[in-house]
């Protein structure tokens, strides 16, 4: 595999970019981080030429592959040649926020923003100013972006700034808990109840394996909640139109938020993010309540057209059924190899979503391999995956994400035949 102008642009890059690269996951592809030329369907050529069936998919945003469809392309001209921006209003932020709130019950009133960080951020503030609480309850190995609030680990006896900059302020008024267990939940509750504004999670951890919630876990969740006048604040950043279709997660695992943030598919691959909820909570954003959000680039036209028309999309053309098809396909096929080749490793995910994960924890549970705290995951393989397993991977022009907790994800553009080579891809590796 030729790498050459990778090589060179990866020096180059080191003396103008931070690491050479502009999110720190990038960095972790060995022994340079991959520089794309463009996108195909189901594939990413690098600026050697090399071409590769993509996995990583923009981290979850590209539900319809990287070619846009016609109708998603002609939405998104039409709003570049309106004029990128205003900072005014647009019918077209009318619209997507009535789509969602047409297909996500729990949503009455939304605000878009342009990030996931910052949809979770402004959500977790309405939620402390709602309630004039200070205290959130997070998962262990869950995440949500990187602001100071989630920036936290340890447990809810020692939490402690999870990065260097994050004052030990925050991390005193974050309550980590081991996601799935109901009994530290109840126990978070009973020590801090009338301090605690909100509880944030994810439906399932997208970003440590992917880890499925277990039966009833939500409804604690949603109960104690409402037992202590708190408010639930569900993370679908990555499951939001894409685990349980148009419905999201919610609508798949029967989850009763208050609050959902939105953002990736929603912006159909630009930059977007979005609080959603109850109205009598939403109101208290300004302008009309007293918890300020606001933003140069909020419901930036472009990414409205984008994520309308790719919604619009999905809805018209199945696209749900073939990419959850091709991801059960994914999980029965690699469970298959893996029973023969690698017996200790877990096959996870759901919907589209899925992973190979190289944990060998006793303690994960068999059937919804869940940490039962947030270390008991990062005890796998990883130095293993992301030296020889993702390079071998490569070789054979298949990408995953340079990390082995993220999740993988099939887009409507990958065919059976890219999921059965796949799969021959894998069996070789593993053998
Ligand atoms: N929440 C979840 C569940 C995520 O997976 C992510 C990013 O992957 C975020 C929040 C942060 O979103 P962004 O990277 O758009 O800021």
């Amino acid at each position: 595999m030729n790498e050459e102008t990778t090589r060179a642009l990866y020096e180059r890059s080191l003396s103008t970019l931070v690491g050479g690269v502009n999110s720190p996951v990038r960095a972790g592809s060995q022994p340079y981080p991959e520089f794309v030329e463009r996108g195909e369907g189901a594939h990413v050529v690098d600026v050697d030429g090399n071409r590769y069936l993509d996995y990583v998919m923009g981290y979850g945003p590209l539900l319809l592959g990287h070619d846009l469809p016609d109708p998603v392309r002609d939405a998104v001209d039409g709003a570049v040649d309106a004029g990128p921006m205003y900072g005014l209003s647009t019918d077209l932020e009318v619209e997507l926020a009535e789509f969602i709130a047409d297909h996500v019950p729990s949503v009455e009133r939304l605000r878009f923003v342009n990030s996931g960080t910052e949809a979770t951020a402004a959500a977790v503030r309405l939620a402390r100013g709602a309630t004039g609480r200070d205290k959130i309850v997070v998962m262990q190995g869950g995440y949500h972006g990187g602001h100071e609030s989630f920036l936290v680990e340890g447990d809810a006896e020692r939490p402690r700034p999870g990065s260097a900059g994050v004052p030990e302020a925050f991390a005193e008024q974050t309550i980590p808990v081991p996601f799935n267990d109901e009994t530290a939940l109840a126990d978070a509750f009973e020590r801090h109840g009338d301090e605690i504004a909100a509880v944030i999670t994810e439906p399932l951890l997208g970003n440590r394996g992917i880890v499925r919630p277990v039966e009833g876990f939500h409804d604690t969740v949603r109960d104690l909640c409402d037992e202590y006048g708190a408010l639930f604040v569900l993370d679908e950043v990555i499951t939001g139109f894409r685990v349980g279709g148009l419905s999201c997660a919610q609508g798949k695992y029967d989850i009763e938020p208050d609050l959902t943030t939105f953002a990736k598919i929603v912006g159909g691959g630009f930059p977007v993010g979005a609080i959603g909820g109850r109205a009598s909570v939403m109101e208290e954003f300004t302008p009309t309540g007293e918890v300020f959000e606001s933003g140069t680039f909020n419901g930036h036209p472009v990414a409205m057209a984008a994520g309308l028309a790719t919604l619009e999309y999905a809805e018209e053309n199945d696209v749900y059924e073939r990419v959850d098809a091709l991801g059960d396909r994914l999980r029965t096929g690699l469970s298959e190899i893996v029973a023969d080749h690698a017996p200790e490793y877990a096959v996870v995910g759901t919907d589209s979503m899925f992973k190979l994960l190289f944990t060998r924890d006793e303690s994960v549970d068999g059937s919804d391999r869940y940490p039962r705290d947030g270390g008991d995951v990062d005890a796998g393989d990883t130095e293993r995956w992301r030296r020889l397993f993702r390079p071998a991977m490569k070789d054979r022009g298949i990408l995953l994400p340079p990390n082995q907790f993220e999740s993988q994800f099939v887009s409507d553009a990958h065919t059976e035949a890219d999921v059965e080579r796949t799969l021959e891809a894998y069996k070789d590796v593993l053998a």
